[in-house]
């Protein structure tokens, strides 16, 4: 649209940036300025005046400006005139006439009855009940499915047990037994293993249904599939999953508990037991432990491509705290862990005989608190709670277990080599004379019993009848690998330590 300014008489002019800056309602329209554009041919002057004023009239009128003006008048009489035209006109529209179903007779109503919904809230059954005519006929038995799909889970009874409540006959039973030789056992199956069976058709109620079908997963590397054939012969179909062997390793941060941080790496707990005691063989857990130290465990570790995993033993149990590192890994048949050199790492005495206990006195010229006066401590102090269990720092026979005077109750133990162990003060003794003992039982309880000022473990090691410091005694002779074995050993170590590590700090 144009809205170039062109003054005419009585006409409000406008432009563009008017229109966008004045307030509304102080402005009219802009209006064409030349009539030729309407069509309407200028014969006249007459006319063409007439014709103008008319162009010219302002029919939207704003009543709100100008009131009682001759302009404001006319605006009032033209918005009187529409709302009476639009009165008048309203007032004759016709009514909508629209048809409506006629209302239902009695017994129409008693048939409609049966397709309401309504009851069905009540617990109703609706819908027209037809009673038999002379076309129906009682069946002498109701028919049967053609085929039975099933799922089912192995409980209690083995496979048997799930097989026979599924309905698979006898003689279906021996046959699959037959067919599992050598693969699975049908007294077997690990329970919870879900089975997946098709039951066929049978010529009478009275037989059991034949076997169709039947797969389930007979182990972790396996998985058995039963099925007939066109023969009628029921035949087994082993099929293995690949299972990727490759072990877990896991590597973090000690933190506040090297314990909970491993569990938070997603290690079961028996592998973390297993781990602090092998670390606890080879290291004080107690006092060489720090918050930044970094922890790594490797585990046997299955993965089948369906997606199952399963955890298996502890292979190699690392601590690095930059001072005294500690490596081992799993060895050979007996389950033994070994040092990077070879040297098995049960060989020397375990450093802290109770669990989560601290040094509380070492060994050397102490003050004694109850005598009064300082003598040689023969031995090392472990302060722990009463009732903590005490074990044996290293395998050997118990040669007293009994009441000693100031050591209390107390456990002395034979190592063989010239070597023994006395553990004083003891609540409750766990052993008998002349019992023999491994390295880690426990041998009795942390109590306060003899010359003690509260509970607490007085541990001594001797050699050759005379006390020695426990931290200074290396040897028990232990096992050691060498040769060909050592390297293979070392070997398997490198390769396990490359495997991309998984857990809490990369
Ligand atoms: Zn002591």
């Amino acid at each position: 649209m144009e809205l170039t300014a062109i003054r005419r008489e009585g006409a409000t002019v406008a432009t563009a940036a008017d229109f966008a800056l004045a307030p509304a309602g102080r402005i009219s329209l802009p209006r064409a300025p030349q009539l030729p554009r309407f069509g309407l041919p200028l014969s006249g002057t007459a006319l063409a005046r007439t014709a103008a004023q008319i162009y010219d009239t302002d029919l939207v009128v704003d009543l709100g400006d100008a009131i009682g003006s001759g302009r404001w008048w006319r605006g009032f009489g033209t918005l009187g005139l529409l709302i009476g035209t639009a009165l008048a006109l309203g007032s004759h529209t016709p009514s909508l006439v629209a048809p409506a179903p006629p209302p239902l007779s009695p017994s129409k109503l008693e048939e409609a009855r049966f397709d309401r919904i309504s009851p069905l809230a009540f617990g109703s059954v609706t819908g027209r009940q037809v009673p038999a005519n002379a076309m129906v006929r009682r069946l002498a038995e109701t028919p049967e499915r053609p085929r039975v799909e099933l799922s089912a889970n192995i409980g209690s009874g083995g496979l048997e047990g799930a097989l026979r409540r599924a309905g698979v006959g006898r003689d279906d039973l021996e046959v699959i037994s037959g067919l599992l030789r050598g693969i699975s056992s049908l007294s077997g199956g690990k329970p919870g293993t879900g089975l997946n069976i098709v039951l066929g058709r049978r010529e009478s109620k009275a037989v059991p249904r034949p076997l169709e079908f039947l797969s389930y997963r007979a182990s972790f590397e396996n998985k058995v599939e039963i099925k007939r054939g066109a023969d009628g012969q029921l035949a087994v179909k082993n099929i293995p999953i690949r299972i990727d062997n490759t072990p877990l390793r896991v590597t973090g941060e000690v933190g506040g508990s090297l314990q909970r941080a491993a569990r938070a790496a997603g290690l079961p707990a028996n592998i973390v037991a297993e781990y602090m005691r092998q670390l606890g063989y080879a290291m004080d857990i107690q006092r060489d432990i720090g918050k930044r130290d970094k922890f790594e465990i490797i585990v046997s570790h299955r993965r089948a491509e369906t997606g199952e995993t399963e955890m298996g033993q502890l292979l190699y149990a690392g601590l690095m705290n930059g001072r005294s590192n500690v490596s081992l890994m799993r060895w050979g048949n007996s389950g033994e862990f070994f040092w990077q050199t070879g040297e098995g790492v049960r060989k020397g005495l375990i450093r802290t005989p109770v669990q989560g206990a601290r040094q509380s006195s070492g060994f050397g010229m102490r003050f004694h608190p109850l005598l009064g006066y300082s003598r040689m401590h023969q031995g090392v102090d472990f302060a722990a709670r009463a009732g903590t269990p005490i074990l044996a720092s290293a395998g050997g026979r118990v040669v007293l277990a009994g009441w000693g005077g100031g050591y209390g109750n107390v456990v002395v133990l034979d190592h063989g080599k010239g070597m023994r162990t006395r553990y004083a003060h003891m609540q409750s003794i766990g052993v008998r004379n002349g019992q023999q003992v491994s390295q880690g039982q426990q041998i009795g309880r942390v109590g306060s019993t003899g010359l003690s000022t509260g509970p607490h473990l007085h541990y001594e090691v001797w050699m050759n009848g005379k006390p020695v410091d426990p931290r200074s005694v290396k040897l028990l002779g232990g096992s050691q690998l060498g040769g060909a074995d050592l390297q293979k050993f070392r070997g398997e170590m490198a390769r396990l330590k490359k495997l991309p590590a998984a857990g809490s700090a990369g």
